[in-house]
């Protein structure tokens, strides 16, 4: 299971998107979806083919079944690096108080190779050495 450390700041912000998600929709999908963000407590923040990753106002990062064919129920805990640092960088481009959540990037940090690279534009392949970060450790 990961978790990721609230400030209250951030936790009463979390919290408050949860409760405000339908009325705060700005997308279609943001309406279809919000009956699961009231059921899982959690705010999307990455939708894949067949799972949501979301973050509860706890810190908690989890997962829910979409469209899988072969749908569970509930939320499963997520435990790649892949999964929950790609669902916070992606979060964070709809919300940038989640930034706070992302790695600070070390000085000697450098550009990832995927930057500039077509494949991995937004809304298309994430990067698994960079997870979106853009950055990597040298
Ligand atoms: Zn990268």
């Amino acid at each position: 299971m990961v978790q990721v450390t609230l400030l209250p700041e951030l936790l009463a912000f979390i919290a408050a998107r949860i409760v405000n998600y339908e009325t705060e929709a700005t997308e279609p999908f943001h309406r279809w979806e919000a009956p699961t963000v009231g059921e899982f407590a959690a705010v999307p923040l990455i939708r894949h083919w067949y799972e949501t990753i979301g973050l509860r106002a706890d810190g908690e990062i989890v997962r829910w079944s979409t469209d899988h064919r072969e749908p569970y129920l509930g939320v499963r805990p997520v435990e790649e690096r892949y999964d929950w640092l790609s669902a916070l960088v992606e979060g964070a481009r709809r919300w940038p108080e989640l930034r706070a959540l992302l790695p600070t990037r070390p000085a000697r940090a450098t550009a990832c190779q995927c930057v500039g690279n077509p494949m991995f534009a937004a809304g298309k392949f994430i990067c698994p050495a960079c997870c979106g970060l853009e950055w990597v450790e040298a």
